[in-house]
């Protein structure tokens, strides 16, 4: 391990990795320093869906950055499985939301309007494609979103950032940075490092790295709660969406159920209510479901953030020093395109991503007249 660096990204969630991989293979060296190992937060927990137009109710900034990292994987898809020999599992097959009543009914139609590429699905069309699925008055088809594996995404990123020079150091936790004369001391639970730019991509446990940076903590970690069962025989291929849970049927034969969401939760507990709550949802419009062999379940803490949109780009006053977090529910969908944006940044590429950095900046959580630590801890 080298004792000084180009860029310290602090945190190995698939975050993390892809901003080393982009900085990385650009030839912007960079070491990723995680707590425990790598991909064993929230990017472990995460069902992986692509939901572009789940998570859009209309178009808009938030809607382009979502399509455009949907639509990096692609590439990523092929690079990746080439470098490191890992299948990251792309499944394009589309995803289908739901409606059962007729107030999810206009919403998804006026969704509808929004994106003109989706289509429309009665009810008898929908159980036509589904025949197992008891009731429900009809669905969006989102043809082109779908889902990956998180964890072999993020293993795939981490990989093909170390061969491209790039440096991991997992079991380490980072404590406090001090900036002296331009460059950042990282104290860390091994010692010190150096680097020129810090980004903290530690998922829910960012919020110190905001406050004692001056700024207003934004984040909201949000527990979510999943499980997953093999069922005999294929039932659908798309990822179903209704309201409160989602059904992802995975390449392996699993079908993920997901998730709960409880806001400041932060026990890793799963609990008994949270799936029974889940179960009754799914079963009561998929009763077959029942019968299919239980297989796992467990939970995760989602980086959620006081707005509900992530955080990335440079302090307002502290510069150097990154922040690529609070991606919610969405840090896989977004991964690429986070990645992709910190490097631009940090290579001075910004203006491209002017109406992304105004979005998601971190000036938005300034304290008027706050103050700025002299040594973060
Ligand atoms: C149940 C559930 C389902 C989800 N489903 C989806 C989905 O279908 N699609 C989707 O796009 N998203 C989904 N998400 C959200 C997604 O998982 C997260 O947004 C994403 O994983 C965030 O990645 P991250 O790298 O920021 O955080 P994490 O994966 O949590 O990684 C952060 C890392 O930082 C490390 N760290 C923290 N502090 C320090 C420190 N001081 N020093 C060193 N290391 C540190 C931690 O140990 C951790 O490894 C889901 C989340 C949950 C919980």
């Amino acid at each position: 391990m080298n004792e000084h660096y180009e860029v310290l990204v602090i945190g190995g969630g698939i975050i993390g990795h892809s901003i080393s991989y982009y900085l990385n293979k650009s030839g912007v060296p960079a070491i990723v320093v995680e707590k425990h190992t790598s991909a064993r937060k929230s990017t472990r927990a995460a069902a992986g869906m692509l939901g572009v137009h789940t998570e859009n109710k209309t178009s808009g900034i938030y809607h382009q950055f979502c399509m455009t990292s949907r639509d990096l994987y692609q590439d990523l898809s092929k690079e990746l499985s080439e470098l490191t020999a890992i299948d990251i599992g792309l499944s394009l097959v589309g995803m289908i939301e739901i409606a059962v009543d007729h107030g999810q009914k206009n919403e998804l139609l006026s969704k509808k309007t929004s994106f003109p590429n989706l289509e429309w699905l009665e009810g008898q069309q929908l159980r036509d494609r589904i025949p197992h699925l008891k009731y429900a008055l009809g669905a969006l088809y989102m043809k082109e979103d779908g889902h990956v594996e998180p964890t072999n995404v993020c293993e795939a990123f981490k990989k093909a950032a170390l061969s491209y020079g790039g440096e991991l150091v997992e079991n380490n936790t980072v404590l406090g940075i001090e900036k002296k004369d331009g460059v950042f001391t990282i104290k860390s639970e091994n010692g010190l490092l150096t680097a020129e730019k810090v980004v903290v991509a530690s998922g829910a446990d960012s919020g110190w790295w905001f406050e004692s940076t001056g700024l207003k903590n934004p984040m909201v970690p949000t527990k979510g709660e999943c499980f997953s069962i093999k069922p005999r025989k294929n039932y659908f291929k798309e990822a179903l969406f209704l309201n409160n849970f989602y059904i992802v049927p995975k390449p392996d034969g699993r079908y993920i159920v997901g998730a709960t969401s409880k806001p400041n939760d932060q026990s890793v507990t799963t609990t008994a209510g949270g799936l029974s709550s889940l179960m009754n949802q799914v079963f009561s419009i998929f009763p077959d479901l029942k019968e299919e062999s239980f297989q796992d379940y467990w939970s995760g803490i989602r980086p959620g953030s006081t707005d509900g949109f992530p955080i990335i780009g440079e302090h307002p006053t502290l510069s150097g020093f990154f922040f690529a977090t609070g991606h919610y529910r969405n840090g896989i969908l977004l991964a690429p395109a986070t990645g992709k944006m910190i490097k631009d940044l940090i290579v001075n590429r910004g203006v491209h991503y002017q109406s992304f950095q105004d979005m998601f900046s971190p000036n938005r959580f300034q304290i008027q007249g706050g103050t700025l630590y002299e040594y973060l801890r």
